[in-house]
């Protein structure tokens, strides 16, 4: 059986990465953890340390990305909440066992080395769950 550890972090999509950083490093003191593009996912990322988890900063690099159609469809906000599993792989497969739906059912590559898997919002009340599997 897998293992949650803590929140990892707060997913929030934005349309512009540098405005928005400036209210997280600026106004509340965070550090800006670095940004990296994940080209598979159409997005530019930042992660912010804040104690145990981080908040994660999504700005889509191209109109037709996730991101870019969540802020389409729900404005600026949460886009999901990563939970942080020991095991990925065992994650995914227990879940499977019980019958949540899953969006991804092998693990891909996340921010910062991390290997992630969605949780569909059908099985999450509405919340869209990443799983996310780093060891730093
Ligand atoms: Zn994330």
């Amino acid at each position: 059986m897998f293992n949650v550890s803590r929140v990892d972090h707060v997913g929030i999509a934005v349309r512009n990465l540098a405005e928005a950083k400036k209210f997280y490093t600026g106004m509340l003191g965070l550090r800006d953890g670095g940004e990296e593009v994940v080209e598979e996912q159409k997005v530019r990322v930042c992660f912010l340390p804040c104690g145990d988890s981080e908040i994660e900063l999504l700005e889509s690099t191209s109109d037709d990305g996730p991101i870019a159609k969540f802020i389409e469809k729900k404005g600026e906000g949460i886009q999901h909440i990563a939970l942080r599993v020991d095991n990925i792989e065992q994650a995914i497969a227990d879940l499977k066992a019980r019958g949540v739906r899953m969006i991804d059912e092998t693990p891909r590559y996340g921010a910062g080395g991390a290997r992630i898997a969605f949780v569909h919002p059908k099985s999450t009340g509405g919340i869209l769950l990443e799983l996310s599997e780093r060891h730093s």
